[in-house]
């Protein structure tokens, strides 16, 4: 789910683009109430997210930021969720990348956004298999936009007139801006990205994949000492700013000796993986160390980006073609085959 504007006012945004809900680490929760709402004062960005595993708005593969648009419930943008253009001032709520006609203003986004994962929550059925995020519910971006359409609350909260559950997908429209594009597998989704852009001013940026992203406190150490601005993305990757040639060349080194990948062919492009054992109860394997092992057997990135995950929740699974090792207690089930 994503509330953003052009300007990159205000998102939800996490590492994998979408908004989950369901079992945190350690036991099922229907736990509406524990969604949060961040504003990110660095960015201004604003986060709606259920750390606790209850109800995430996020955009990880690619959240609405400068290199492109991805949500969804998991909401995201791309196949987003709730985003927000100028028009009229505020954003429009996007999700699971369909445009709910919803309009509010910048203080209005982080409530429209839990509103409409608390809305999720109310219509995902008992009795069927559990949806993980918008895109996974029957007809949910509908049903949703439905239930927050017919809530005074919400009314309250929205600046344009409701025009109902007509649901459209806003890829498409030159008018709300830029196309709002299925992931792929470039680096605009965060799955390919490392190496060196030459800065408008002449400068350079560098930006690293972090590995899983966990970062040691030596790596932080050699990120903070190796420029004068360090900024972290929701693609597991940090990028170095306002650097000379000479200065990224001994970043770059310096970086790679740290165990940050700086060459966008590693076989760490492209590889991702949840919490897994022992950061998470729900997990059925130690998915982080058995990733490790697998990109250590590879000599070059994986055609396809690959996540690994612990259960069939797959927190932070990335947008796009991604082929899914998933845990089964009994060793990994992989998708598609
Ligand atoms: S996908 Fe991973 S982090 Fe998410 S609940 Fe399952 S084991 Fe835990």
């Amino acid at each position: 789910m994503h509330m953003d504007a052009p300007s990159g006012d205000a998102h939800a945004n996490l590492p994998s683009g979408d908004m989950h809900t369901g079992e945190g680490s350690g036991g099922r929760h229907t736990g509406r109430r524990s969604a949060e709402a961040h504003v990110d004062a660095r960015s201004g960005d604003a986060h709606a997210d259920g750390s606790s595993g209850d109800a995430h708005a996020d955009g990880s593969s690619g959240g609405g930021h400068a290199s492109g648009r991805s949500a969804d419930p998991h909401a995201d943008a791309p196949s987003g969720d709730a985003q927000g253009d100028g028009r009229s001032g505020g954003g429009r709520l996007l999700l699971a990348g369909c445009d709910t006609g919803l309009t509010c203003g910048p203080e209005a986004a982080v409530p429209l956004m839990i509103a409409a994962a608390e809305a999720f929550l109310d219509e995902r059925p008992d009795d069927a298999p559990l949806a993980w995020r918008i895109q996974e519910l029957e007809n949910g971006p509908a049903r949703i936009t439905a239930r927050l359409t017919t809530n005074p609350d919400v009314r309250a909260l929205t600046s344009g007139p409701i025009t109902g559950p007509t649901i459209q997908h806003p890829t498409n429209d030159p008018a709300i801006g830029p196309a709002i594009q299925a992931a792929t597998n470039d680096s605009a989704h965060g799955l390919r990205r490392a190496g060196r852009v030459v800065q408008r001013d002449g400068r350079v940026a560098l930006e690293v994949l972090v590995p899983l992203g966990r970062l040691t406190p030596a790596q932080l150490r050699v990120l903070a000492d190796s420029g004068p601005a360090v900024r972290f993305t929701p693609w597991r990757t940090a990028v170095l700013l306002d650097l000379s040639p000479a200065e990224a060349d001994r970043a770059e080194r310096a970086l790679a000796d740290a165990g940050l990948v700086t060459d966008p062919a590693s076989p760490w492009a492209g590889v991702t993986a949840c919490t897994g054992r022992p950061g998470c109860g729900k997990a059925l394997a130690d998915v982080q160390a058995d990733a490790r092992r697998w990109v250590e057997g590879l000599d070059r990135a994986p055609e396809t980006p690959v996540h690994w995950a612990g259960c069939e929740r797959r927190c932070g699974l990335p947008r796009g073609r991604v082929v899914e090792v998933i845990a089964t207690g009994d060793g990994y089930r992989r998708q598609p085959q």
